[in-house]
């Protein structure tokens, strides 16, 4: 249920409002949008409250919301959920880029790669320590020690990190290193692990499970929001299809999709979304295009000698040639690639 409250309401009649909605027992949320306030109901409120509210002074309108997700819907949100992410804003007006090994596998390899997407203009540095794996046999990530190369990355470069969790008794340990908690496909109704993420006090990116519809994408994400969290993003990294020539099918319908059903920013993920290195950079600007909030994208120093994904990931200078493409299609539809030291240096030596 939310509260749309009149324009020019005053600040006792909002206080009044959310002071009923806490007498009946439920938590309000506060979203100002350009036009309206809205106070969004947390929880399942009883019909009877819609009558008590509706009667308020500076109360325009009280809705019920009819969706089985209410905190990640735009009906409870007008504003989009933004991220800051040290000098970035993840949902803003600008597109904001991840980059980085599938599986974090030696310091150099980690070093070479964060200097390397950082120098093309990449914001965040990715890597997995902990790796969900089809195979028990395959390399399965060095867990803290993969955790502690990458907050050295991260002094070196100054980029923040985001990296994989994948068990709810971890989690702490990996909020002492990370920025971002991803929460991997495999996991999406890990529903344990995204009550866990919900209690933690860093941003979580989502991936989409390899057969997740949008509604439960969404009831996984409203799991995270439900405990407290609001800094939730949402990653579309391909589903499986009847195709088999690709790993998955990236699903370019779900970055409008989300957007209108959800202020949740959205990422998408070409590398697991194609599974072949010669097709990253065109999905990923079908998805610039298409309105993505951020990119995820593996690279590494020799993708021949990756242990995980290296099928998928993009040599340093192929990144390079992604970052440039990406730049003009992200210029072209209006959410210019958001400016790094790395990507003002490049335009001013292009202007030169
Ligand atoms: C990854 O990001 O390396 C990963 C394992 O992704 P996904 O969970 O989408 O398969
Ligand atoms: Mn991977």
């Amino acid at each position: 249920m939310i509260v749309v409250m009149k324009v020019g309401h005053t600040t006792e009649e909002l206080d009044g409002v959310v002071a009923r909605i806490t007498e009946a027992g439920f938590r309000s949320n506060l979203s100002r949008g350009v036009e309206h306030t809205v106070v969004g109901v947390v929880g399942q409120p009883p019909p009877d409250l819609k009558d008590d509210l509706e009667v308020l002074a500076g109360v325009e309108d009280v809705i019920p919301i009819t969706k089985p997700y209410k905190l990640a819907s735009r009906d409870f949100q007008p504003v989009d959920t933004l991220i800051q992410m040290k000098d970035v804003v993840i949902g803003g007006p600008e597109l904001v880029v991840m980059a980085g090994p599938c599986a974090v596998e030696t310091e150099e390899q980690v070093m070479a790669t964060a200097k390397a997407v950082k120098a093309a203009g990449a914001h965040i540095l990715r890597g997995g320590a902990y790796k969900p794996r089809t195979s028990p046999y395959q390399f399965r990530g060095l867990g803290e020690a993969g955790l502690r190369i990458l907050a050295l990355a991260r002094q070196e470069t100054g980029l923040p990190i985001i990296t994989e969790v994948m068990a709810p008794e971890d989690v702490e340990l990996v909020s002492r290193y990370t920025d971002i908690l991803q929460v991997g496909a495999r996991n999406i109704q890990n529903f344990p692990l995204l009550d866990e993420v919900g209690k933690a006090h860093k941003p979580v990116m989502l991936k989409r499970g390899m057969s997740t519809t949008y509604q439960e994408w969404l009831l996984s994400a409203e799991y995270i929001l439900a405990q407290g969290n609001k800094q939730v993003m949402l990653c579309e990294r391909g589903i499986r299809t009847f195709e088999t020539y690709t790993r998955n099918t990236l699903d370019v319908n779900a970055i409008p999709v989300i957007q209108k059903l959800s202020h949740l920013p959205v990422i998408a993920d070409p590398s697991h979304g194609t599974g072949k290195w010669y097709l990253v950079t065109p999905a990923a600007l079908a998805a610039v295009a298409a309105g993505a909030d951020g990119l995820l994208i593996e690279v590494h120093p020799s993708p021949d000698h990756a242990l995980a994904d290296g099928a998928q990931s993009l040599t340093f200078e192929n990144f390079q040639a992604l970052m440039e493409k990406v730049a003009q299609v992200a210029q072209a539809v209006g959410k210019p690639l958001a400016k790094t030291s790395a990507n003002a240096i490049q335009s001013q030596r292009k202007r030169a």
